[in-house]
């Protein structure tokens, strides 16, 4: 028997997809909306070949508030979302602010309209560590003071995060925030992945596409940081790992653990790994040579952030389990795969 039906906004999109593998394994049925923007639906397929099931998928637009209010009106079993959907490029936030307000905020009005208007409960959100900006201490707990966002995508996040904590109190609606640090790494059948359609900014996309050759030089922001070697430091963990979190946070609020109308909860691996040492690590497990130069640093990157995840643990029996080699490696073989089928 099912353990529920969610729905997975965004569920064809990088974190989505390894999040409907988990919960499909777990046991809960899935139902996927998505407007491909920013993903291909051959992912269902590849989902499909995963887990042996294959996910029900809408191709909807969630700024269309008719196509979304004619899904709920025909899907009043939901069990729980998890809202994944939205855009996410840091520098195009910058220059296109209002594609970033208009997507991610107009998208999350109208899932939280129709919870109201079907007294749906249980949501999940994805958020961000960049609420917390340059934090004054490290490791990062969820106490730590929210900061002015640094871009429109980051302001989108905070202002999310108010939005759903203002409906958590007038209706029925409770919700889990899960605030990630870096994750990265692919799926370990090679068939789910990041697909990067613009030029991507985050470290380890960069990394496999310089590898690969689809980028010529990577270069590291910065060396001249107060850490051990000079280069910045970020919490990475595995993106399968991150998918487990959700599917816990989906039962923690089934079973009605949360004390909480609104949770907050950070996920990471709590170990900071340096720009150099992920370097190092890539070309050691994977037995390649990476053409990287020293660079400047880059306006608005933070020295050093990774996360105290123990209200995770404390909450939801979350850890991440997977070591930087498995984030590496897996990262590698699915940027050649992309290669091999010509992404
Ligand atoms: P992604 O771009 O791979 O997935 C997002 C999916 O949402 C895509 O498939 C896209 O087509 C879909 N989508 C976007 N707008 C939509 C709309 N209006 N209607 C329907 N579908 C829409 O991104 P991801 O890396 O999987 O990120 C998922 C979520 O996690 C996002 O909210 C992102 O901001 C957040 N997040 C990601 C990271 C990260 O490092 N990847 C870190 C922190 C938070």
């Amino acid at each position: 028997m099912s353990k529920g039906r969610i729905l997975v906004t965004g569920g064809t999109g990088y974190i989505g997809s390894h999040t409907v593998v988990e919960l499909q394994n777990a046991g809960y049925e899935v139902v996927i909306i998505d407007n491909l923007s920013n993903s291909y639906s051959w992912i269902i397929d590849s989902i499909t070949k995963i887990t042996k099931i294959k996910p029900e998928f809408h191709e909807i637009d969630l700024c269309n508030g008719k196509d979304v209010n004619d899904f709920f009106n025909k899907n009043k079993d939901i069990d729980g979302i998890i809202h994944f959907a939205a855009f996410k490029a840091v520098g195009e936030s910058v220059e296109n602010p209002n594609k970033y307000y208009y997507n991610n905020l107009v998208s999350l009005m109208h899932i939280l309209q129709n919870m109201q208007k079907h007294k749906l409960s249980n949501l999940v959100f994805s958020s961000s560590c960049t609420v917390y900006g340059e934090p004054e201490k490290v490791p990062i707990s969820e106490e730590a003071p929210i900061v002015k966002a640094e871009s429109p995508y980051g302001n989108t996040k905070q202002i999310s995060e108010e939005i759903i904590f203002d409906n958590t109190k007038i209706s029925e609606i409770s919700a889990v925030a899960l605030r990630y640090f870096n994750p990265v790494g692919a799926h370990e059948s090679n068939l789910i992945g990041e697909l990067p359609l613009n030029k991507p900014q985050s470290l380890m996309p960069v990394l496999t596409q310089t590898c690969i050759g689809k980028q010529e030089k990577l270069f590291v922001h910065g060396n001249d940081y107060p850490t051990p070697d000079g280069t910045a430091i970020r919490d990475y963990f595995h993106v399968s790992d991150l998918a487990i979190a959700h599917v816990k946070a989906i039962s923690y609020m089934q079973e009605k653990r949360n004390k909480d109308k609104f949770t907050f909860i950070n996920l990471g691996s709590e170990k900071g790994y340096s720009v150099l040492e992920v370097i190092e690590e890539f070309e050691k497990i994977n037995n390649v040579k990476l053409n990287y130069e020293m660079g400047p640093r880059r306006a608005g990157d933070v020295i050093r952030v990774y996360a105290d995840s123990s209200k995770a643990l404390k909450e939801l029996g979350w850890k991440a389990e997977k070591s930087l080699s498995e984030m590496v490696r897996t990262a590698w073989k699915w940027e050649q795969s992309l290669k091999d089928n010509k992404i």
